[in-house]
């Protein structure tokens, strides 16, 4: 018997991580994910129930070798030839499970990231940051190569996280988005100059902070004024599927125009 439950826990295992190494995703505006890194720590509000801190120690529970440290930060060299494989063009979020621009990920690294990305003409890479200040200070610099299939995008979660934005609107990027989620407050002031897209979505799990219709009509209203995509992601919740994505009886899925790959 102890036989058997240990060769089922391995083949659970085994599949598990093929099917994490597959990198599909299930996140709503993006098609893969790719964890050149992984682990984080929390820096705002909007990190008070990450999911990469949630997913990090359940697959070390799992005994999965690449969350060895948990949500500890780790770089994975060996995930950077992972984009080359994919033979189809691909959106792909970058670093769901951390964030690029942590001071303590090496330039060095974050520039052999961008070279992959810059090699890999046919994805699309969106990269997502709680930390543009330190984004900015390499964009400044001239560390940061971007070419046309780089998408750069901070999170904002309400007001006092608005600063965020402007330090987006200074960088290089060609593609520019705001993950307003989870929006746990009203954000009536945006300043969408230069902004492709803006993403919304409320937060999911045991104990949600709540998020009001007005304050998702309100950035949808402001997203239409500048003639910015608009993408309302989930209502969020104790159950995000039973509340679902529909806005006033309808879904709001646009995407960036700058879908151009050359
Ligand atoms: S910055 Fe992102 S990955 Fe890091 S702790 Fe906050 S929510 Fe989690």
């Amino acid at each position: 018997m102890k036989n058997f439950l240990r060769k089922y826990k391995k083949e659970l295992i085994h599949s598990y991580q093929l099917n994490f190494n597959m990198a599909q995703s299930s996140i709503e505006w993006t098609e893969m994910t790719w964890n050149p890194v992984t682990g984080c720590n929390k820096i705002s509000a909007g990190c008070k129930f990450c999911y990469a801190e949630v997913m990090a120690k359940r697959l070390k529970a799992m005994g999965i070798k690449k969350y060895t440290n948990g949500f500890k930060l780790a770089i994975h060299e060996d995930e950077l030839n992972t984009p080359y494989l994919w033979k189809k063009s691909k959106m792909v979020f970058v670093n769901s499970m951390s964030d690029l621009f942590h001071k303590d990920i090496p330039i060095k690294f974050i520039q052999k990231v961008f070279k992959v990305m810059k090699e890999n003409p046919r994805h699309v890479f969106q990269i997502l940051t709680k930390r543009p200040e330190v984004l900015l200070y390499y964009d400044k610099e001239g560390l940061l190569e971007w070419t046309h299939n780089i998408w750069m995008g901070v999170s904002v979660e309400n007001e006092r996280k608005i600063k965020r934005i402007e330090l987006l609107q200074q960088c290089s990027a060609r593609t520019k988005f705001l993950s307003c989620e989870p929006l746990i407050g009203p954000l009536p002031n945006l300043n969408l100059k230069g902004i492709d897209w803006v993403i919304v979505g409320g937060e999911s799990g045991r104990t949600p902070r709540p998020m009001e219709k007005e304050w998702v009509v309100e950035i949808k209203r402001q997203c239409k004024k500048a003639d910015v995509a608009f993408f309302f992601k989930q209502w969020g919740g104790t159950s995000k599927k039973k509340t679902g994505n529909l806005l006033n009886g309808r879904k709001y899925l646009e995407m960036p125009e700058k879908l151009e790959m050359s």
